[in-house]
């Protein structure tokens, strides 16, 4: 029987990164991993064309238990050597927004180089294969699928979060964490719209569909200035998504729905101009005008004419405009989230290595560990960095 210095368990955007890169060393890997084909949700990734990397990555875009511990393995791979491995297979991309790197084409070009650069090291896959246990004796591990077993000296664990459970996600890897005394710091969706209580939700649901810019705020004071999407079921659009990583059930947070403008200023002008003009015509110049019939709806806008205006309601509605609050219902949860805060607690990990400090050969990376970077190419970034760091470790 084939034997192995090392099996990976996961061939996500982490599991295929360390793999190719710990063959090409020169070690037997074997890839395994529970779904019938590789890289699933590399291939979902970024509308199907995978935002690889963000020119912008760095320690501050990650949250984490330490936020210390992910700058070693950003710094020794770095986003310009990922941006050189996609170079060298030929593969268009171009900067979408905000640093965020996509492939012109397909994510599917993403999947294809790293089965390549696998290829090149030699990796043995094994595809449609769960691990259903770890067992550690004499400095090496059993593992244990559904046809039998498999003893390694070395095991790295990139099974992944919790997020989209029809992709394979297991918490497999926070389990074998806590059987070797690792700690988990506690999970939750992150990257995820947010749902409304019903009487807003029922209010806002002519908006469906309607984008705006805006400047989102949670209660840690946390800000990021991006677009908003309405949707059926609540608040969603980069902006939301971003600001779901800072949210805690029950707080509120401020939504400033015209950051380019300074709205007592503007109004003031326009009353000069044109004192008979409604407010709500006013409003439309600058904001769709369905948001401002529903902000209307909401008592948040005054029927009146510019004119009509009296200081108290400007600064009001200064205030309803640039700083309105909103009190998420909850998020959408794992089903549409695209990553899981938390997980394996970074003081039990080498940050050099990846490798669990008190278990010799262990190893975990990627969404797995308690590291989760900003929406925008930050998650890709992690998995192939922690993996290279890994993998120099084997
Ligand atoms: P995963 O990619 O989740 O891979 C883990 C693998 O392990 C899976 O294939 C799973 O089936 C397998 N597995 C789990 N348990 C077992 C077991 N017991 N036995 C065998 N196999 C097992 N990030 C970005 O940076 N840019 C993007 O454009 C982007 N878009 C996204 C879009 C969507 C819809 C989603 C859901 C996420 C997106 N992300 C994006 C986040 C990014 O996909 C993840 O952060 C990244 O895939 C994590 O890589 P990973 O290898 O750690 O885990």
């Amino acid at each position: 029987m084939e034997s192995f210095d090392v099996v990976i368990v996961g061939a996500g955007a982490a599991g295929l990164f360390c793999a190719a890169q710990a063959g090409q060393r020169g070690l037997r890997v074997l890839l395994v991993d529970n779904g019938k084909k590789p890289g699933r949700k590399i291939l979902m990734s970024g509308g199907g064309r995978c935002n690889f990397t963000n020119m912008y990555a760095e320690p501050a875009a990650y949250l984490s238990g330490n936020p210390h511990f992910c700058k070693s393995a950003l710094a020794r791979y770095t986003q310009w050597d990922f941006i050189d491995l996609v170079n060298r297979y030929g593969i268009a991309y171009h900067e979408k927004t905000l640093g965020q790197l996509f492939c012109d084409d397909s994510a599917q070009q993403i999947v294809d180089m790293l089965m390549r650069e696998c290829e090149l090291g030699n990796v043995q896959f094994r595809l449609r294969s769960e691990l259903q246990s770890i067992e550690r004796a004499d400095s090496a591990f059993t593992l244990t699928f559904a046809n039998g077993t498999l003893t390694v000296p070395q095991v790295v664990i990139a099974s992944g979060g919790l997020s989209m459970p029809g992709l394979g996600a297991s918490p497999f890897g926070y389990q074998v964490a806590q059987q070797f005394g690792l700690k988990v710091l506690p999970t939750r969706a992150a990257l995820v719209p947010f749902t409304l209580h019903k009487p807003l939700l029922e209010q806002i649901q002519t908006l469906s569909g309607v984008s705006v810019p805006v400047v989102v705020t949670a209660k840690n004071g946390v800000s990021f200035k991006e677009s908003l999407l309405f949707t059926h079921r609540g608040l969603s659009g980069p902006a939301i998504l971003q600001l779901s990583s800072y949210w805690l059930p029950g707080e509120w947070v401020t939504i400033n729905l015209l950051p380019q403008h300074d709205l007592s200023a503007l109004l003031a002008e326009q009353r000069a101009a044109h004192p008979n003009q409604s407010l709500k015509n006013t409003l439309a110049l600058w904001l769709p005008k369905r948001l401002v019939e529903c902000l209307q709806t909401l008592g948040l806008v005054p029927e009146l004419s510019l004119k009509q205006l009296q200081s108290p309601q400007i600064a009001a509605l200064t205030e309803n405009l640039h700083a309105w609050q909103v009190q998420p219902n909850g998020t959408e949860g794992y089903r549409t989230a695209e990553v899981t805060l938390g997980g394996v607690d970074t003081r039990e990990l080498s940050s050099k290595t990846l490798e669990a400090s008190n278990v010799p050969g262990l190893y975990f990376i990627g969404e797995v560990v308690d590291v989760t970077g900003w929406l925008g190419g930050y998650n890709f970034q992690w998995a192939w960095s922690s993996a290279w760091a890994c993998a120099q470790a084997l």
